[in-house]
């Protein structure tokens, strides 16, 4: 189970005593984490990913409840005000969030679950699952990011604009976390996210 511990400054940690795990795959918008999640889940369909909440609008294919739970600002809120999400963060005009309640239930019931999410979010993970694995997914550089978010065309000049502004420090903090990874080749990264988590 998973057991909520305070200690004497206040802070509040959660331990795991299951077998479950708790595994973070964050790095820049466009970098590829969902292109690399969507493959790893192909591989092993065992693992649990997490479907955020997001009050971003779906793109074109993304599928409500299996992409984000699209949602609007107003209920987002009020699952910020009710506690329903483990982290929440602001990402380039939208917001994003991870519900809790599956998450604790899944890793509770003994699975290896996955989120996906920006490093905002990974840091607020980190200081309440301390045992959590976190992955930070590297572009090869900066223009090839710029790349990635252009080809996959789906977002406007001044979202990629917000996305690659925030981008440099993002991966200005890649060091935070426990693994990095670049995503040049990918399936030497996905050989190299197998080889961390198997
Ligand atoms: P993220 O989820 O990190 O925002 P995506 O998975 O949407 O990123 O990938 C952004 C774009 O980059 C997509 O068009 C995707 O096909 C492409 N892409 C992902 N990984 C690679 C790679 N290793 N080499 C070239 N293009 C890639
Ligand atoms: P996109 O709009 O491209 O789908 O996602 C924008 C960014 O939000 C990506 O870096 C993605 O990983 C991140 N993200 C997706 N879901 C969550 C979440 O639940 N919480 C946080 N903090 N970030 C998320």
């Amino acid at each position: 189970m998973i057991q909520a511990l305070s200690n004497h400054s206040g802070d509040t940690t959660q331990k795991f005593t299951s077998p479950g795990r708790l595994i973070v795959f964050t790095g820049p918008s466009g970098v590829g984490k969902g292109t690399l999640m969507r493959s790893l889940l192909q591989r092993h369909p065992e693992l649990y990913y997490s479907v955020s909440a997001t009050t971003r609008s779906p793109r074109p294919g993304e599928v409500d409840g299996k992409d984000y739970y699209f949602i609007d600002r107003h209920k987002f809120d009020q699952m910020v005000r009710e506690g329903e999400f483990l982290e929440w963060a602001e990402f380039a005009g939208n917001c994003y969030g991870t519900p809790r309640a599956s998450v604790i239930n899944q890793i509770n019931a003994g699975q290896l679950v996955v989120l996906e999410i920006e490093v905002e979010g990974a840091r607020q993970i980190r200081a309440t699952f301390p045992q959590m694995l976190s992955i930070f997914i590297l572009p090869p550089s900066l223009d090839e990011l710029e790349n990635r978010l252009r080809s996959r065309g789906q977002d406007s000049e001044a979202a990629i604009a917000r996305r690659l502004l925030r981008a440099e420090t993002e991966i200005e903090a890649s060091d935070e976390f426990d693994i990095q990874i670049v995503n040049d080749n990918l399936d030497s990264a996905l050989n190299a996210i197998e080889a961390a988590l198997f």
